[in-house]
């Protein structure tokens, strides 16, 4: 008996199981490979909730509000685990390209100011003062200072081994059958082979909560949105901030990594780099940084972001007593982890969050 299964080793799964057992209870993490393996680890770990949003509204605030946890966890992360998860407040310059991105830049701008955030408007011969590695197709910018970036392997890394040194169990290579309900309240998860049970269930299986049967996500939800990544060897280092433009960005790691990205592809889960993803991120990457024509390639991989059609979260109760969603993070988990484990965990252990979850409401697909 589990006081909580959470279905999942991500870094949403690993994060809940934390913050839950750092309130001391007893919590099982079951996860069918290796804990971080999927999106968690082959994200670009960009916290870019300025960067990200089309305008105000509840994902701009829940991002904003994780964002500013990140100082004080990668803090606690090195004290639990030593491991350094690469949090760097890097700030994020998102360009334009032609006359119809500088618009959407001067968009950004107002919106983003009237919303009090730190916005800072470049023309191309600024943005290049700043950056001088940067193109010169880039014709103007929008610098957010706040912005940063992670490692998402190292962090994804971080939250299963703090979780597990605070005393979560996680059973791996274990599949997630099916959850068990009896008169209207979860009493544990069918595994392959055998029971867990447990008076609470956290739904945080990533692009594959849909395929859990009783997890109350229909496969229509939540979808995989395939991404796929490259990387890129500069050394010495050609840039310092993240560069994004529409269709993809450029995330420059300190050690001369750089990690370019991304497409967002509905090809369901088929776990492919193609040639179509490479030339398309490739052909960005060199516009927006030409002399990274001379940049060995590394490496490159995808995988799947939990996609919903709203671009946000599934999060909070369910219908059913004791079933909580943790899912749909879509292009954001990485900078969502933090909040998304706080608020999950705050509402299975008291029954509600003081965080404002409504928005987030697996409801809000009832019609
Ligand atoms: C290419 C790419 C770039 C990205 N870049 C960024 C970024 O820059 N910034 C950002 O914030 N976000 C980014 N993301 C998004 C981010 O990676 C995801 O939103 C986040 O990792 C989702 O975490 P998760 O734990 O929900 O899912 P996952 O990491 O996919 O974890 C789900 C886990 O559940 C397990 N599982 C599934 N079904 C079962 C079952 N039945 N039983 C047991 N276990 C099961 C899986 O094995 C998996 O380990 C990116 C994603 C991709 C693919």
């Amino acid at each position: 008996m589990s006081d909580v299964a959470i279905i999942g080793g991500g870094i949403m799964g690993s994060a809940v199981a934390l913050r839950l057992a750092q309130r001391g209870i007893d919590v099982t993490v079951i996860e069918r490979g290796i804990p971080g393996a999927e999106a968690s680890s082959a994200a670009a770990g960009i916290l870019g909730p300025q960067m990200e949003a089309d305008g105000p509204g509840p994902l701009l605030d829940l991002g904003l509000k994780s964002r500013a946890l990140y100082p004080a966890l990668a803090a606690e992360l090195r004290d639990l685990t030593g491991i350094d998860v690469g949090y760097d407040r890097s700030g994020v310059l998102s360009v334009a390209l032609d006359e119809a991105g500088e618009a959407d830049l001067a968009v950004r701008r107002t919106w983003q100011l009237a919303r009090g955030l730190r916005v800072e408007s470049l023309s191309g011969e600024a943005a290049r003062a700043r950056e001088p590695a940067l193109g010169p197709a880039v014709r103007a910018a929008l610098a957010f200072a706040d912005d940063a970036q992670v490692s998402a392997r190292e962090l994804a890394r971080a939250f299963s081994q703090a979780a597990a040194g605070a005393g979560a169990r996680f059973l791996t290579g274990r599949y997630v059958r099916r959850v068990l309900i009896e008169k209207g309240a979860v009493v544990g998860v069918e595994l392959d082979g055998d029971t867990l049970p447990a008076g609470a269930v956290v739904v945080a299986a990533g692009s594959w909560s849909g395929l859990v049967e009783g997890a109350g996500v229909p496969a229509s939800v939540v979808r995989p949105a395939r991404g796929q990544l490259v990387s890129i060897e500069t050394r010495p280092p050609l840039f310092r901030q993240v560069v994004a433009a529409p269709g993809g960005y450029l995330v420059p790691r300190r050690d001369g990594t750089v990690l370019a990205g991304s497409t967002v592809e509905m090809v369901g889960f088929k776990k492919q780099v193609t040639v179509g993803g490479l030339a398309s991120i490739l052909t960005l990457a060199h516009t927006l940084i030409p002399a990274l024509g001379e940049a060995p390639v590394t490496g490159s991989w995808s995988n799947f972001r939990p996609f919903t059609e709203d671009h946000l979260p599934v999060l909070g109760s369910t219908s059913v007593r004791g079933l909580v969603l943790a899912t749909g993070h879509f292009r954001n988990g990485i900078l969502l982890a933090p909040i998304t484990a706080y608020a999950i965990a705050e509402l299975v252990a008291t029954g509600r969050a003081t965080v404002d979850l409504a928005p987030f409401s697996i409801d809000r697909f009832a019609s």
